[in-house]
This record gives structure tokens, sequence and C-alpha cells, in this order.
């Protein structure tokens, strides 16, 4: 049974809500989301929990987490009433308007002990977020003492080719430097190839028959990851390579049980053919003829467990991750 006795480092999900619908993004964000946000009651529960199982540190992500700042700062204060340091908060500078109200922002940030913002700087976000926010949050950040993760620099000069008060779709880059400058992207930039990242780029990844899949199936040991999972706004904690799949925070230590769990619980015993077994078996699931590998497969699954036969599952959370793909 996959049980949690220690995590290591991972980041706290705010809101799946975002002014941006990036491609590349693996927990499937954008504006259609609801506007729900975590609360400061569970905020406690997560960071009681997570010291109780040896993490004291966190980044904040979303979704785009400083939308509602006024949530937030509760959710900075439970940090810090549990010793939990705060590593940075990813934003994709979308709600940067002037320098002084920027400043206003950050130096409240400041005064909740956070110190940097990482800052995304690449042509996915740059399809929703002018480059010139970004570099408007950076100067603001210099000039009120906050430090700045930029994810990537590599891509500052390519950006800054284009005009920069307005966005660029991913078709401009390639009209600029060429046919193919979306593909390269899948070596410049650290893709978890899951959820959209893998609807965007599976048209270039090699397929594989079903019974391909299926013959080399074996325990999905990436489920038991400590180094980068997530836990979002409605206490569901997210196994670091496989969003979309799910514990509640209250079962992390005792474990996920096979009758509670059993999308995981088949995916951690047995892998891919469990889950296939499982969902042809009991509803009915048909696959497609080919996928680009395990994972590809994976989702189809769940999505059709979640989308079709309407499942409510605790191991298939949250919905709106196949909602709003
Ligand atoms: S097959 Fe599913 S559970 Fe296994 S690694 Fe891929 S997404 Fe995760």
């Amino acid at each position: 049974m996959l049980k949690f006795n220690r995590l290591v480092s991972g980041g706290i999900i705010t809101n799946y809500y975002c002014s941006s619908r990036c491609r590349h993004c693996v927990y499937n964000s954008s504006p259609h989301w609801p506007k729900d946000y975590m609360t400061a009651e569970l905020a406690d529960e997560i960071f009681s929990t997570l010291r109780k199982l040896g993490c004291y540190a966190v980044h904040i992500g979303g979704g785009e987490p400083l939308l509602n700042p006024k949530a937030l700062l509760p959710i900075l204060k439970s940090a810090e009433n549990h010793g939990i340091h705060i590593e940075y908060i990813e934003t994709n500078a979308s709600w940067f308007k002037d320098i002084k109200s920027a400043g206003d922002l950050l130096t409240e940030l400041k005064s909740r002990n956070v110190n940097t913002l990482l800052i995304s700087i690449d042509p996915f976000h740059n399809e929703y977020v002018p480059f010139c926010k970004v570099k408007g949050l950076i100067e603001a950040c210099h000039k009120f003492g906050i430090e700045v993760f930029p994810w990537l620099m590599d891509f500052w000069s390519p950006l800054d080719a284009m005009e920069d008060t307005r966005t660029h779709r991913l078709e401009d880059y390639e009209r600029l430097f060429g046919t193919g400058y979306t593909l390269q992207l899948l070596r410049k930039y650290p893709l978890n190839l899951k959820g959209r990242a893998l609807n965007t780029f599976k048209k270039y990844l090699k397929t594989f028959s079903v019974k391909e899949i299926l013959q080399r199936s074996a325990p999905c040991m990436e489920l038991t990851g400590v180094h980068h999972f997530h836990i979002d706004l409605y206490g569901n904690f997210i196994p670091q390579s496989c969003p979309g799949l799910s514990i509640a925070l209250r079962d992390l230590a005792k474990g996920a049980a096979p009758e509670k769990y059993p999308v995981i619980h088949a995916l951690y015993t047995t892998g891919i053919k469990g889950l296939y077994d499982l969902a042809a078996r009991e509803y009915g699931f048909v696959a497609k003829e080919s996928y680009a590998g395990k994972c590809d497969l994976c989702h189809d699954i769940r999505r059709y467990l979640v989308r079709d036969s309407k499942l409510n599952l605790p191991d298939l959370k949250p919905e709106g991750h196949y909602m709003f793909e």
C-alpha cells in the first residue's frame, strides 16, 4: 500500500485558477477553473502534517497564486506559525501594473518572510503575458529587495527579440526562429510530459501499441517521489510525477488503502496493466490503437473514468484536471 512516512520538499498549490492556459502546464491550470483558493484552516492542517513528516520548506505555486494576495497572506502567516520556510512563490507576472503597486505587494510579502519570486520567462507564458510585465516585475523586485529566481534565463533573448508590450503565439516564434522551434522546446525546457504538456507534445513522440505498453508494465515507482510533491487547495497530495492522481492529505501516513484508492493501488502494485485491466473489466474502457507510452495510456484511462464513467474516486482528484484540459 502506498504510504508516506517522510517528505522532503514540495509545493503548495493555492489555486488552479490562472490568467494563462499554458501549453506546457502539467496541472492543466487555466482561466476556466473556479476561482477557489486555499483556506488558512487547510493551510494549518497541511503545514502541521508536513512538519510531522519531516518537511520544513515548500514553494507556493498554482495556477497563479498572486491573483489573490488577500487570500495568500493568511497562508503565509500559517507557514510562519508552523515554522515552514517558503522557498519562493511562483508567478507569471500577469498581475503587474506598475512599480509602485507591485512594490506594495512585494513589501507585504517580504514582511511575511517571502524573499524570492520564481518568475516565469518562456515562450509558453509569453502567449498570455507580455514580456514588459515580466521585466517590470523584475525591476520592482530589485527595487524592493526581493530575490528573482528566473525560470528560465535561456529564454530571455528570444522573448526580448519580440515586441514586448503584447503577447506572441508559439507560431510567431516559429516564424521568427524557424519551423521546428516548438519541437526544440522539448529539449530547451525541462518539461514533465504529463497533463497539457503531454497533449501539446505527443504528436512529436514515438507511439507504441497498447500490447507493447502492457507487456512492459511494472509497478509505477514514480508515485513514491518525496522531493517534488504538491498539495493542493482541496487537500489532495499529488505525487511528484503524476498530476491527476491524488491521496487525501489525511490518508498520507496511514496509506492509500486498496478499497478506497483502486487506481493508485493498481498502478503502485502492478503498473499500467493493473489499471488497464481494472478499467476494461469494471468500467468498459476501450483503448485506442496506440499511445505515446504508459503515461499517455494512463491519462486516457483516468480521463475516461472521470468524464465518461463519472467515477468519484479520491485518487482521481481534482476532477478539474480532467475537465479543463
Ligand atoms: S503510468 Fe500513470 S502512475 Fe505510472 S508514472 Fe505514468 S502517469 Fe504516473
